[in-house]
This record gives C-alpha cells, structure tokens and sequence, in this order.
C-alpha cells in the first residue's frame, strides 16, 4: 500500500531520484557496467536505461563509481552516537552503515538505549553487537578470575536477552580486562547462546602480539569457540603487532583457510594503517593491576609493594610497541597542550622518565594512545585475502576535537584511494565487495550492500579517479576527497561533496525472521 488511493495506477509515478550514467559496482565482486539506478520510497526501484523515466531529482554520476553505501563492521561509536547522531566523518568516508559494541564493550542496556537513539534520529545506519566485557562486569565486576557456573549462567540470561533486543552477536575482548580474566570455556558457552540465535562471535584475540599466548593461539581460540560453538567467527582488526610476529600475517591466514575448509565461518576485518590505537592503560598495564577497577590499580601503583613490578612491565609492553617515541598520546583531556605528542616528549616536558610520565597520566584519568608497530608486509597480505571486510576501528568525533587516529577519517577512501588506484593491490570490484556484500552477509542484512532492484537505497557515488583520505596522524581532523554522493535510506546525506546534515539513518536490529529459521534447523 505505498501508494496514494487516490492515485491512478495507469499513471508512472514520479521517481525521488535517479542517479544517472555512473559505472555500478554492484558489491558483489563482478566485473562493473554501466545503468542508471532509480530510487523510490527509500529503495532502489530499477536499474538500467532510464532516460525517459521522471524523477524529481537526477544526479548526473558521468565518471563516477556507483557503489552500495559502505558498512563499516568495526567500530567503537555506541557511546558517541547519542552526542554525534548525524555522524558527518563516517557519511563523507560514504559509510552508511555502523556497527558498534566491538571489543567486548557495548552500551547497555541495549534495548533502552537502542530505542532512544532512534527517536534522537540518526544521519546514518546504526547495528550494535552485545559486549562480553559489558555483561561480565554486570555479573561480576573487574572479578580477575573464573565464572561460577550460577555467573556464567547470568551472563547467559542477559547475552540472551541482548539478542531478544536486536544484537548482531557478541564481541569480545579478551585482551583487555576483564574479558582477559575469562578463559575460553566461558566465551564458548556464551558463543553457544549468540549463535541461537543466528548471531555473529566477534573478537578482538587475547593477543596479537606476544603480550600473553601470542598471535598464533590467539587465532586459534577464536577458531576453537567458531567452531565448538557452531558460530560464525570475525576476527576483529586482524594484525600482527610488535615486532615478535612480524610476518606472521602468512601463518594466520593459512589458519583462517585451513578452518573454513573444514566448514568453520571465520572472517576478518581490517583497517588501512600500520598504527594502532586503544588506551594507555590497554596497551601498557599489566592485566594483573588492573583487577577490581580503576581505584584498585592506583592503589597498586601507588603501593610499594606492587608499584616496581608494574612499572617494569609497563616498561616492556613501551619497548615492545617501539619504543617511547613510537606511543603518542592521541587524546587526554585534562592537558589537550600534550595531544599529538609522544610520551618519550612527554617525559622530557615533565622531566621525568617516559614510564614515570604514562604513569602520571594514567593517574591523571588515563589517555588514548597510538603506536607505530605494524609491518605494510603483514597489512598488505591480509587485505589481498578475499575472507577479509574493511573496518575503521573508529568513532564518531565532534570535528576539530582532540587527535584522534586517522582511521576515523580516513578508512574507506583510504582503501580506494591508495591500495585500488595508486598500488593497484585490489580491484575497484573486490575492494567494494570488503565493504559492503561481504559486511552485509556477515551480519544477515538481507536488504544491504547490494546495488539490486529492491534492494534499500543505501548508495555511495565517487569519483575514482580523485577519492583519496585526507586525514594524517599529525592532522587527523580532514574529510576525505572524492566522495560525491552519500545516500542513506533513500535521502541524500552528501550531494555534491557537501554532508547535508539530514537525519535519514536507522537503528538496525538482527532480523527476527533468521532467529525462527535458525530455530526450525
Ligand atoms: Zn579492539
């Protein structure tokens, strides 16, 4: 009943838009044609020769790509969503869908929050994962040890009812506290619940360096919990950081293929840069000091008992990111004058050593920080891998607003600009696949990331000879180049290079449809 009664059927009605003479890669991975796309009532309503059809508004896309918007499976948005909603630095990347609650931590409760961020009115798609971190703190705290059966329990009612709510699947982060406390039994328990209801495991691996079992295992538990606990598996922002496993990038992919020959669905994401970036106390703080909280790792770096042993793991973990001058300090707020600079400066501003210095900032309220420890060998290896999706890894920032990695700026175009055109590593066609068919089907959106009739009208129209990222790590606060045209659900959300500011996203739930049919298997 889309249509007015009062309306003739005989007479054609007026299309909203038609996006006329691009290239249309469809997302799908075959080779691209030309056509003009027809969108209606916020779906792509025909594809092919449409001179002659009237349309209120024509995008003339003559030298253009026409891509499905771009989905975006890594990302850290779902608390800045509610104070950024119209998500301008995703929507100029052409990204139209997000998915928060990675790493293990999540909003919560989902479903209040969920819904209140659809009456705030979002400017771009929004998909949410249940954190395991999120639900074991809400069970037992910073606890650093092992679930009781009654706790894993819990755990279990709140994952279930988290999926009830709409939850793509559950993250983890098993690097960081406390998910690091939780061993791999208790993940696949949980992993057993998510999958009932068709949902996806996604991980953010207990190492990917040598911090603990090392990268290897790490990938191997997550192929361990894929496969007992019959799940789909996304390695979250694969990587081998720090020089012990550089060049490992090799022996983890031939894992990943190995598993899925044998019928376990594992996939990964990545993003474009040979920097990472999480916070001070993740990448340098012993897991052991941080049990029990914030307040209990103070109390440990200020005891003479403890405070030696953890400053000389803290020393460790700086060296085996590179180094002092490698560790910048991205974001702290009670001194922005330090954002940009790392802590080996730092240490020479306070005149103290660089561990004395993070550890003043970490008694200051913590910092976010980026280090340079990747190798372009290992980065290039994976994204050439047809089982990887790209995902920035990022958020939604206020503009101008402290030093955030590139990444969040940056991914997409970044990907299209520098690894399709300028090293020609990957087709224009398969790079589109990684972030849209690929992301699509990973999470079950049954109407995304295809550019076919029916399908809902998210479009992404850029100029592939220009697009290119903008953002640096000394200046992280620029849009990308060449993306023309964003259009989310139907609405324009960039026109003209230009974001309208138009609040045309959705909150997405898992498709209640999949959970009956996973059911009735
Ligand atoms: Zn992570």
């Amino acid at each position: 009943m889309l249509k007015n009664v009062s309306s003739e059927a005989a007479i054609p009605e007026v299309s909203d838009i038609i996006v006329e003479g691009g290239k249309i890669v469809d997302g799908t991975g075959f080779t691209c044609y030309h056509g003009d796309v027809e969108i209606h009532n916020g779906r792509i309503a025909k594809i092919g020769d449409l001179k002659d059809v009237r349309a209120v508004q024509r995008i003339n896309a003559f030298g253009l790509v026409v891509a499905p918007g771009f989905i975006d499976i890594h990302t850290h948005a779902d608390e800045e969503i509610a104070n950024h909603p119209l998500a301008q630095n995703y929507l100029q990347q052409g990204v139209t869908t997000i998915v928060g609650g990675n790493c293990g931590d999540s909003i919560y409760p989902i479903g209040e929050k969920l819904t209140a961020l659809e009456h705030s009115g979002l400017g771009i798609n929004f998909a949410i994962l249940i954190g395991h971190a999120t639900i074991r703190k809400q069970v037992m705290g910073m606890a650093d040890r092992v679930a009781t059966s009654e706790e894993v329990r819990q755990m279990k009612d709140l994952l279930a009812k988290a999926m009830e709510q709409g939850a793509f699947g559950m993250s983890t982060g098993l690097y960081y506290a406390p998910g690091s406390y939780s061993k791999t039994d208790e993940v696949t328990e949980l992993a057993r619940v998510a999958a009932r209801y068709g949902g996806i495991y996604a991980s953010h691996i207990r190492d990917e360096s040598d911090y603990n079992i090392g990268l290897v295992a790490a990938v191997k538990e997550a192929i361990e919990i894929g496969e007992k606990a019959g799940i789909p598996v996304q390695i979250s922002h694969l990587k081998a950081l720090g020089k012990p496993v550089w060049s490992k990038s090799a022996e983890i992919l031939d894992l990943i293929k190995a598993a899925r020959a044998r019928g376990v669905d594992v996939a990964f994401d990545q993003y474009p840069y040979i920097a990472s970036g999480t916070d001070l106390a993740g990448a340098v703080v012993p897991r052991w000091a941080q049990a029990g909280g914030e307040a209990r790792m103070k109390e440990r770096l200020r005891a003479l008992s403890s405070r030696d042993k953890i400053r000389a793991e803290m020393l460790a973990s700086i060296e085996k990111r590179g180094g002092p001058d490698k560790l910048f300090i991205a974001t702290y707020a009670p001194d922005p004058g330090l954002e940009g600079k790392h802590l080996g400066e730092i240490g020479r501003i306070k005149g103290m050593a660089p561990v004395d210095a993070a550890i003043e900032l970490l008694f200051s309220g913590g910092a976010d920080v980026i280090s340079f420890n990747m190798l372009d060998e290992d980065l290039i290896r994976m994204m050439k891998s047809p089982f990887g999706m790209i995902g920035s890894d990022g958020s939604l920032v206020r503009f101008g607003e402290s030093v955030p990695h590139p990444r969040y700026y940056g991914t997409f175009p970044r990907i299209l600009g520098n690894y399709v055109r300028e090293d020609g590593l990957l087709s224009l066609e398969e790079a589109i696949r990684k972030m849209t068919s690929a992301p699509a089907n990973r999470l079950g959106l049954s109407d995304r990331g295809l550019i076919r009739e029916g399908m809902i009208a998210d479009l992404t129209v850029f100029n592939p000879a220009t697009v290119k990222d903008k953002a640096t790590f000394e200046k992280p606060h620029q849009y990308p180049e060449g993306i023309d045209y964003v259009i989310v659900n139907g609405q324009l959300a960039v026109s003209g290079g230009e974001w309208t500011g138009i609040r045309a996203g959705r909150v997405l739930y898992r498709q209640k449809a999949q959970k009956a049919e996973s059911r009735k298997r």
